[in-house]
């Protein structure tokens, strides 16, 4: 069996119009010998009827906790609403179609609701159809526990889904398709002249993704990557080839890198953190407080980002909404804190950067040219963070951009 899986995320699943051009790209593949395996989203984006931020507002201010298990189960719907439509949709182009929830088609997860994590993945349910001539479309963003709970992903959940239907179901590819026609250099809601990359490497994408480009969820690069099947972005709307990401140059022999093509593959922009610098220089056992510091937040259930510990301070980034609740937390440990609210990351991202001079001079370059101050910086092989305020943040982009000559 040649096993395709295919996911569509919700704006491509939005009218009925779009589900006519999914159900063609399906039916195309089953008339090519694939037998494809669909995950949906739910239709539509924050403010649809049927999308599952809507559904959650039809539950907020009831109750300050809200049962987390019963939620799960709300949030659950919007993937077997579009479901069941494009199961119609497949059938009425004469096609053999089955729906299954996540816990059906053997997605196994923990008990971490809202977010839980895969534990395995038990195919034969999905083996079954597909053998008996089906194309199965799959719920996306959800799986269920041991005991049978259901349970969602979290953010990108259905691009999780489709990698580890991928990898479970040892699939010839992976393709993901959204509504812009691949990987591209920068987000194109920000520079008009971001250029689509015909390849990337798994490490790329993956720190493209970490790194706030929302193309791909990055834990759904990381489950592809673990047994190499190729993954591929595409456009819902339009034939152009997308994006194949890969270890390996596609034109080449198997095995030959790609990495030394280019020493940037893109930028990526994450808004809306907070700065935090902690002075440090009154502590009598450094190493003590550095460690309570992180500690208060673990246990606050904060997340810290952007983690430069120094001789007489320690900054960390914390997302804006939460920063309110890490200054009081700081406050009541008595330190003395400076606070820089709305921030953002904006990183450059190449496999080629590693031991490449200059980089960090050409992007300091670049920055101060554009008038943008520098917050904090850090770097690794494939990767170099600055922080600057929100407000430079397109400028920034755009700066670095042309600066790499991304747009040529
Ligand atoms: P879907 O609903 O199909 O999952 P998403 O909204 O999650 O779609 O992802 C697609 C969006 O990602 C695009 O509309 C684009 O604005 C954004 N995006 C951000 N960075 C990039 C990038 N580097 N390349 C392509 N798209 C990007
Ligand atoms: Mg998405």
């Amino acid at each position: 069996m040649h096993i395709l899986v295919q996911k569509f995320g919700g704006t491509s699943l939005a009218t009925d119009e779009r589900r006519a051009q999914v159900a063609s790209i399906v039916s195309e593949a089953v008339h090519e010998g694939y037998s494809p395996v669909v995950v949906v989203s739910a239709i539509g984006r924050s403010g649809d009827p049927y999308a599952t931020d809507t559904f959650l507002t039809m539950v907020k201010g009831i109750h300050p906790d809200l049962p987390k298990r019963e939620l799960d189960l709300l949030m659950s719907c919007g993937e077997v609403i579009s479901g069941t439509v494009l199961v119609s949709t497949l059938k009425s182009l004469g096609l053999k179609a089955v729906l299954l929830t996540g816990g059906q088609a053997g997605i196994i997860t923990n008990n971490d609701f809202g977010d839980a994590r895969i534990v395995r993945v038990e195919p034969a349910e999905i083996l079954e159809q597909l053998a008996g001539g089906y194309v199965v479309v799959v719920t996306g963003f959800q799986g269920v526990t041991e005991n049978g709970q259901i349970t969602t992903l979290g953010r990108g959940g259905s691009d999780t889904t489709a990698s580890a239907l991928g990898v479970a179901l040892n699939a010839e590819s992976i393709d993901i398709y959204t509504d812009v026609e691949g990987i591209m250099t920068a987000d194109p809601r920000i520079v008009e002249d971001a250029r689509i990359l015909d390849t990337v490497t798994y490490n790329e994408i993956c720190q493209l993704a970490y790194q706030g480009a929302k193309v791909i969820h990055p834990r759904a690069v990381e489950i592809a990557m673990q047994r190499n099947i190729p993954l591929r972005i595409k456009s819902t709307f339009s034939k152009a080839p997308g994006t194949l990401v890969t270890n390996m140059h596609p034109d080449r022999e198997v095995g030959t890198d790609i990495t030394t093509d280019r020493i940037i593959a893109g930028i990526a922009h994450t808004p809306n953190v907070t700065q935090f610098k902690i002075m440090t220089t009154d502590a009598s056992n450094k190493q003590l407080t550095d460690k309570r510091i992180f500690k208060a937040m673990a246990l606050a259930d904060i997340s810290v980002d952007f983690i430069s510990v120094q001789p007489e301070a320690v900054l960390y980034t914390v997302s804006d909404e939460v920063a309110a609740k890490a200054v009081q937390i700081l406050q009541n440990m008595d330190f003395e804190t400076e606070v820089v609210p709305s921030c953002a990351k904006v990183s450059i991202v190449g496999a080629g950067i590693a031991g490449v001079p200059g980089v960090m001079a050409d992007m300091v370059e670049a920055l101060s040219d554009a008038g943008v101050t520098i917050l904090q910086s850090a770097d690794s092989h494939t990767t170099i963070w600055v922080l600057v305020h929100q407000r430079d943040m397109v400028t920034a982009v755009q700066a670095l951009h042309k600066k790499f000559n991304l747009d040529i």
